[in-house]
């Protein structure tokens, strides 16, 4: 059976006492004396953050959702978590996860633009042109819609 890992939501009504967590996490909430607490390698940190940069979601993950997510990938585990961007870059990399209440129904392509000029940005911040802060919304949902009938006709 494959280790959960569990991220901070996965404490909340005491629902998983068994499995492992990261140090951030345990930091941020009282983790039962059952679980395993662990640091994940440097190594696998990179993976997630270019991989949180591939969808869009590097600028609302946590230092705690990083390491859940590195976690996961360090040890081939069951990510836990109601985080809606952990569970997105999950599925970007093909982890497994599960929602602890609330989950995601499918995976979504966040693009960064400026509200103020319209330009496309790479990530949360100020825009550059117009020093407005970027918002995001999700890529092309009509392409992805088509881009999923195609994967299910294969
Ligand atoms: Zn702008």
């Amino acid at each position: 059976m494959k280790i959960k890992v569990l991220d901070a939501g996965a404490f909340i009504e005491n629902l998983y006492t068994t499995g492992i967590t990261s140090e951030s996490v345990a930091e941020e909430t009282r983790v039962p004396p059952t679980v395993e607490i662990l640091s994940p390698k440097t190594e696998f940190i990179n993976k997630i953050k270019i991989a949180a940069r591939e969808t869009g979601d590097s600028g609302v993950l946590s230092k705690a959702d990083i390491d859940v997510l590195a976690l996961g990938l360090q040890m081939d585990g069951i990510i836990v978590s109601n985080d809606f961007a952990v569970q997105n870059v999950a599925e970007h990399l093909k982890l497994l996860w599960e929602g602890a209440g609330k989950s995601m129904t499918k995976k979504i392509n966040w693009i960064w633009y400026c509200p103020g000029c319209k330009r496309l940005q790479d990530a949360k911040g100020v825009c550059e042109f117009c020093g407005t802060e970027t918002k995001r919304r999700p890529k092309h949902p009509r392409n992805q819609k088509k881009q999923e009938s195609r994967r299910k006709r294969l």
